[in-house]
């Protein structure tokens, strides 16, 4: 069946669905849940507010009867959940849903890969800011070594996972490892992701000076690699793709500051809480879980849903410049998924 998706207040329909299956997490990246934030007296969610995987599986086929074709489950980091395969096989099997990917921190695919493969995930995209062992070390906030995270993304590769690394590069921080980490990536044959540092939540300490851009990266490897852009693959793709010209791999960009992306947005998030946002830079969701536990039918979700993407006006990328904007109070992205 052709279903026409919805469509916000700017004409976007919507398309993706970002899950994020805890809020918890086994790293304390400095960009993301810095450790003086996030230490032992940190709360998290109570397990019981986490959605179920039933809650989560309702909610995802709601949001494909609305035009939902993709999922990606995040967090937080997804493999805490041990109900993860359970997840995402039953994710991918919904109808209407074309393709479910997971984004981690790789830390714990040994256990996991083989189990999230035979369940019928196929696409991993797994975050490495350095090869150096003292700043990753260090970036992680956990003292984890890359060689961990490298030999498990081998091992993804071998389970026979399409592997994408990402990268978050903040300036003076990790960007010498720009082209140490292309060249790695690139003899691997495999897409290495260039993520701008972004401005998400209020904990980060986020500061435009601290952003290498799109532009920045792309003059450091294009002095020693011919790049050459490739098409987009779908409507509202998030990343810029380009591929070295003697063939060996891509590289992609997610420009969010340097170049905003805001008027192809088609990306809805739900919370481990079960709250529905509408934009990652957002100050409130909309609670669906009081809905599920609340007796209400799949017919009324799925209309709060619908009323609530057709309101949708957010362009925070956009606007960010704006004083109004970078003064709103916003939801961390380890809670709200990346
Ligand atoms: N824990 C998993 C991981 O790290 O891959 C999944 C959740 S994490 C929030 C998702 C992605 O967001 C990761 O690739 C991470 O590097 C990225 N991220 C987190 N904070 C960011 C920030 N401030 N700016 C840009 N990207 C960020
Ligand atoms: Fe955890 Fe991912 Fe955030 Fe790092 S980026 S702290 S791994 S949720
Ligand atoms: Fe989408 Fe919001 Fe990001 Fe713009 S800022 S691209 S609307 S999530």
């Amino acid at each position: 069946m052709t279903i026409e998706p919805i469509r916000d207040q700017l004409r976007r329909p919507i398309r993706d669905l970002r899950i994020s299956v805890t809020d918890r997490c086994n790293f304390r990246c400095i960009y993301c849940m810095p450790k003086e934030i996030f230490g032992d007296d940190y709360k998290f969610l109570p397990k019981n507010d986490q959605l179920t995987v039933d809650e989560i599986c309702t909610v995802a086929r709601i949001f494909a009867s609305l035009g939902v074709k993709k999922i990606r489950i995040t967090g937080g980091e997804p493999l805490l959940r041990r109900d993860l395969p359970e997840i995402v096989g039953r994710l991918s099997r919904l109808e209407g849903i074309e393709d479910v990917g997971l984004t981690t921190n790789g830390l714990l695919l040994k256990q996991y890969a083989q189990p999230l493969f035979d369940q019928g995930l196929r696409r991993l995209n797994i975050s490495l800011d350095a090869l150096e062992p003292e700043l990753f070390a260090y970036m992680n906030g956990r003292g984890i070594e890359p060689g961990i995270i490298l030999d498990n993304i081998i091992y993804a590769r071998e389970v026979g996972f399409q592997v994408k690394v990402n990268m978050v590069v903040q300036k003076g921080v990790n960007d010498r490892e720009i082209l140490p980490m292309a060249a790695y990536f690139k003899q691997l044959g495999i897409t290495l992701c260039f993520i701008e540092f972004m401005d998400v939540g209020n904990d980060n300490a986020w500061s435009i000076e601290q952003v290498v851009t799109k532009q920045e990266i792309y003059d450091r490897l294009s002095a020693g690699d011919e790049l050459e852009p490739l098409e987009p693959h779908y409507y509202g793709e998030v990343a810029q793709r380009y591929r070295y010209k003697d063939g060996a791999a891509e590289i992609g960009f997610i420009t969010s500051v340097s170049e905003s992306f805001c008027s192809t947005c088609t990306r809805a998030r739900l919370s481990s809480e079960g709250k529905f946002y509408t934009c990652l830079f957002a100050s409130r969701g909309f609670d669906l879980r009081e809905l599920l536990r609340g007796g209400a039918s799949e017919e009324e979700i799925l209309s709060a849903i619908r009323g609530v993407w057709e309101k949708r006006e957010d362009r925070y990328s956009d606007e960010r410049t704006q004083q109004r904007a970078s003064q709103r109070t916003k939801i961390n992205m380890s809670y709200i998924g990346g």
